[in-house]
């Protein structure tokens, strides 16, 4: 028999913020920019992308080298 206390609920939560928060779905405003398109407006978003963004221009880049360096005979 379990505690009468313990219970189960769906949660959200943001996987760019630094420290995980839950926050059960049913608390979840629907006007949140999280739940809508407006999330490209959150400086967390933009962050992220930014980062995600210059990752992948690097990892291209360093990969460009490689593929030079290959043709070169090196
Ligand atoms: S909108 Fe911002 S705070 Fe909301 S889930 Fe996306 S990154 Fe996180």
């Amino acid at each position: 028999m379990k505690c009468p206390f313990l219970t189960e609920m769906t949660v959200v939560f943001c996987r760019a913020y630094p420290i995980r928060k839950f926050v059960p779905k049913a608390r979840v405003q629907t006007a949140s920019p999280c739940n809508h398109e407006k999330y490209v407006a959150c400086p967390l978003f933009q962050e992220i992308s930014r980062r995600l963004k210059e990752i992948h221009e690097e990892k291209a880049e360093l990969e460009e080298g490689g593929k030079a360096l290959k043709a070169g005979g090196a």
